[in-house]
């Protein structure tokens, strides 16, 4: 039997949308979508059943079922066809026995499941490997998707930018919230050029050097911005940006660099 689904609208409105389309609202009322399955077809097996063909699937080596999403296909995304799918077999992250928290509580057996030990760092994951392997197949059926994005500095952007192997990395910020701009690290690392808002008092423009591991515009400023994003269609530039980006790192910036400048901080602050 087929499987399907579709955006339906959480409030309820009639009507349903592909999940083959750009939407993100519903249309009559604007309140989110949700993904919405035909519950009758995959009553087709039994919950035994499922639950036997997912185990035998789970961590195996049959593309794209090993993946811990992908081996739920059906649930998640039955419309998808397998050459679409952009995985790295995300999920299936053990359970950590978190004895000492437990004491703390008062609890005995105490486990925790830690999505984020995955490729990326990231728990999203889970989700983008669908987000992107969707936007695959309707560039393949003819959309004329140019780019993705999202508007985000943390987890969701490492993740996106991994799956959809990114082209340049933007921090579009506009307060100190980003303290530091480790993304920024994790972007220069993954020799990805970088486009930061120069954000006062922040250790953004310690991190990025204007003009040759990225470019710095000022806060809150959309022409600048633009004009930052324009210049990074020259692919020689990107490969530069972030060559040096990725030097930048390893000269400043890795765990071992870190360590010795604290340890030589201290040792100024105690002579
Ligand atoms: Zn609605």
């Amino acid at each position: 039997m087929p499987y399907s689904a579709v955006f339906r609208c959480i409030a309820g409105c009639h009507g349903e949308h592909s999940l083959e389309s750009a939407i993100y609202r519903c249309p009559t009322c604007g309140d989110l979508l949700e993904v919405s399955h035909d519950v009758e077809a995959l009553r087709d097996r039994g919950p035994a059943a499922w639950m036997k063909l997912f185990d035998e699937r789970y961590k195996r080596t049959q593309w794209p079922y090993g993946s811990a999403v992908w081996g739920k296909k059906e649930w998640v995304c039955p419309s998808i066809e397998d050459a679409h799918i952009v995985s790295m077999d995300e999920g299936g992250t053990n359970l950590f026995w978190a004895d000492r928290f437990g004491q703390s509580l008062g609890l005995e057996d105490l486990w925790v499941k830690q999505c984020g030990n995955s490729h990326t760092g990231s728990f999203k994951d889970l989700g983008m490997t669908v987000l992107v392997s969707m936007v695959r197949q309707m560039i393949a059926h003819g959309s004329s998707v140019r780019a993705i994005a999202c508007a985000s500095t943390g987890d969701t952007s490492a993740s996106l930018a991994a799956y959809a192997a990114a082209n340049a990395f933007v921090l579009p910020s506009l307060n100190r919230g980003e303290a530091f701009g480790l993304v920024l690290l994790e972007a220069m690392r993954a020799r990805l050029p970088v486009v930061a808002s120069a954000i006062e008092g922040s250790g953004i423009g310690e991190v990025v050097n204007d003009g040759d591991s990225g470019l710095l515009v000022p806060p809150g400023n959309a022409a600048a911005l633009a004009a930052a994003l324009a210049r990074m269609r020259d692919a020689d530039l990107r490969a530069r940006m972030g060559a040096r980006g990725r030097e930048r790192f390893e000269a400043s910036f890795t765990l071992e660099r870190s360590a010795q400048r604290w340890l030589q901080l201290y040792q100024d602050v105690l002579r």
